[in-house]
């Protein structure tokens, strides 16, 4: 994977590099021309890969307080929902299937107290 442009080589001054390993959100990027490596944070358009419908349903968290939780299970949770939303918008690597998630749920009946009780059932 190309990261022409995103980085500068810190030894060559370069801006050529290879993403050659990725793992939570980061990339190890080669310098194409001195083969200088380094961990950063990886640019958007590689961070966000297509999300889809199996990444939301199989999807479980594996930190926090919903540790092993899938996002449904966490939104069933005490304030699971606000946690969701709080994720959605601080961390780019959850941002696109929590997004996801919630867009569907709000198909749904929602179970948050705050929320509105749409329904009666
Ligand atoms: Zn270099």
């Amino acid at each position: 994977m190309k990261l022409d442009g995103h980085l500068t080589c810190d030894r060559c001054g370069a801006s050529a590099h290879d993403a050659i390993d990725e793992r939570r959100g980061e990339v190890l990027a080669e310098c194409c021309f001195c083969g200088a490596m380094e961990w950063c944070k990886a640019p958007k358009r590689l961070a966000s890969e297509p999300v889809t419908q199996r990444d939301v349903n199989e999807f479980r968290f594996k930190f926090g307080r919903f540790t092993g939780m899938t996002l449904a299970e966490a939104d069933t949770q005490p304030n699971g929902r606000k946690y969701l939303e709080y994720m959605a918008m601080t961390n780019d690597k959850l941002r696109e299937r929590i997004a996801e998630y919630l867009k569907q749920g709000s198909q749904r009946v929602s179970q948050d107290a705050c929320g509105e009780a749409a329904g009666t059932q």
